[in-house]
């Protein structure tokens, strides 16, 4: 994407945590992307209230990004995180642009947190990476993915 757009404060729902908000965000986005074959991206934003939104998934045309550039946070709240969806049999964790990205995100924001769905062969699941002070990045499955039935996987190409 070239062009950022300011995210939509349409969303439904807020959550009580950066991990909920970008989970959720994956829940929505993260079949969308993977029916579609395409990157989808959004933002995390912190309101004034210290809640949690995501912000609209956008994709490009290309169907996928290297550098996703998520829709941004509404004013008044704070970008403190993204998420986006890797396609079907792309890159099974974090790229290292992903991980770029994070980083140097967290030269200003030690909070901030990146989410990336990703396709691993059988299942479909979803990992959180960080990258705070220069230390490894974690990653870690989000075991509820693990429990989509059969039918929702999306085969390669
Ligand atoms: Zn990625």
């Amino acid at each position: 994407m070239n062009v950022q757009q300011q995210g939509s404060l349409r969303r439904r729902r807020n959550f009580s945590s950066l991990d909920q908000a970008g989970i959720a965000a994956l829940h929505e986005y993260f079949p969308i992307g993977m029916e579609r074959r395409r990157e989808y991206a959004g933002s995390l934003c912190r309101l004034s209230s210290n809640r949690y939104i995501y912000t609209d998934g956008l994709t490009n045309l290309a169907g996928f990004s290297t550098e996703p550039t998520p829709s941004v946070c509404p004013s008044g709240t704070t970008h403190m995180g993204e998420y986006h969806n890797h396609t079907p049999c792309g890159n099974p964790g974090p790229s290292s642009e992903d991980l770029g990205r994070l980083r140097e995100f967290n030269r200003t924001n030690p909070d901030a947190r990146g989410y990336v769905g990703v396709a691993a062969d059988p299942l479909p699941y979803a990992i959180r990476y960080y990258w705070a002070n220069d230390e490894v990045p974690i990653m870690q499955a989000m075991t509820e993915y693990l429990s989509w039935p059969q039918n929702r996987r999306v085969p390669c190409f």
